[in-house]
């Protein structure tokens, strides 16, 4: 699928209302509709385009992921997947946007809310949304986390199928598989006809006659399942990664929903996140800004690089270390983050007597800060610099 932007193929502004997205989606999907383009593969692509479009910008989290770090921001896997969503899915998904519109189905049955496959209806079942906390290390690296997941899952006794051993579901009777019935009533304006769900096989066009003793015919029970998650580097609080397949298992060998993962960040006793940048204080004393120094900084994965501090280096000031931070999740810019030391001077508080002479004696010297006036203006402009941020 050509890689266009979501508000483009949707032609919306990026301040684009829920309502606003909502209509352009429903002008977009009846122009491509493949009813009205059968065999028209260019109009497929542009039906299924919007599709996954109007996936994310409906979608409040998606969304802010999505303006925040792209199609990377969806974990890869945010938006219909690498494989991209059939027009069966779309209709189960969107189904009702179509409704009130009287727009003709596809495949048979989208109206009453599932997508018909090959012509027999397929539940999905819902989404799981789980919560991971990571601390930086993980971050900096990627990780993979298990998680033991209790959901619906197969009904082991019959497979799936909700039917006892040696039965099939049958063709639903009353309405002879199509899922509907058509309703006949007389009127004021004569005889009018309405379709409706079939009430003996609530939508689905096939009965079970036997059913599974273990669950029940629904073809699902409550299990537990261990999930291994692979978390690309990089990621950060509030982004959600998208497992596509493993939340609950629809009814009657349906298919699968996802299992929707919430990134928490742990805070660090050392660092502060910035984007992909990592801000370490550092604190030296006054010797050691005055005459200069080389000092260690702790790097994550109990690492370490070492800066040099040049003599007179001024309180406030910024050292970088390259490539130290955190990297780019997955695909979107392929830079690595620096970790950025805030210089900190420390002014003891308390003193020994041999430290008060010390300082006395530098009072007598330097009555008031011995320096230029563009030495002066300097450190003003980087105060004032610091306010403007
Ligand atoms: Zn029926
Ligand atoms: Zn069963």
């Amino acid at each position: 699928m050509e890689d266009l932007d979501y508000y483009k193929i949707l032609e919306v502004e990026k301040t684009a209302s829920a309502d606003e997205i909502k209509k352009a989606y429903r002008r977009i999907a009846i122009k491509y509709h493949p009813d009205r383009n059968p065999g028209d593969k260019e109009a497929e692509e542009k039906f299924k385009q919007a599709a996954e479009a109007y996936e994310v910008l409906s979608d409040e989290n998606k969304r802010a992921q999505y303006d925040r770090f792209g199609k990377a921001g969806l974990g890869g896997a945010g938006g219909f997947g690498a494989g991209g969503m059939d027009l069966n899915d779309i209709f189960t998904h969107f189904g009702s946007i179509f409704e009130d519109l009287g727009i003709g189905g596809f495949g048979g049955g989208f109206s009453s809310g599932f997508g018909g496959r090959g012509g027999k209806p397929v539940h999905r079942g819902s989404d799981l949304r789980l919560k991971v906390t990571l601390n930086l290390d993980e971050i900096q690296t990627g990780v993979t986390k298990k998680f033991k997941v209790r959901k619906d899952v197969a009904c082991p006794e019959c497979g799936g199928s909700g039917c006892e051993s040696g039965h099939h579901p049958e063709t639903c009777p009353e309405c002879g598989g199509r899922g509907f019935v058509i309703r006949t009533r007389k009127s004021f304006f004569g005889m009018m006809q309405s379709q409706e769900a079939c009430p003996r096989c609530g939508g689905e066009g096939e009965v079970i006659t036997h059913k599974c003793k273990k669950c029940s015919g629904e073809g699902v029970i409550k299990g537990e399942e261990i999930v291994e998650v692979n978390i690309p580097a990089g990621v950060a609080e509030g982004m959600v990664v998208t497992v596509r397949g493993k939340g609950n298992v629809g009814r009657r060998a349906g298919i699968a929903g996802d299992i929707q993962l919430l990134i928490s960040e742990e805070e660090h006793p050392l660092f502060v996140r910035d984007d992909n940048d990592l801000i370490y204080n550092l604190l030296l004393t006054v010797p050691q800004a005055t005459l200069g120094d080389t000092i260690d900084i702790p790097t994550l994965g109990n690492g370490k690089a070492r800066i040099k501090i040049e003599p007179g280096t001024q309180p406030g000031t910024a050292l970088i270390l390259r490539g130290k931070g955190l990297p780019s999740v997955q695909g979107y810019g392929n830079s690595i983050g620096d970790i950025i030391v805030n210089i900190s001077v420390y002014i003891p508080e308390k003193l020994s007597d041999e430290e008060r002479k010390f300082y006395e004696k530098q009072k007598e010297v330097s009555p008031e800060p011995n320096c230029s006036e563009s030495v002066k203006k300097r450190i003003f402009d980087s105060f004032k610099n610091y306010f403007r941020k």
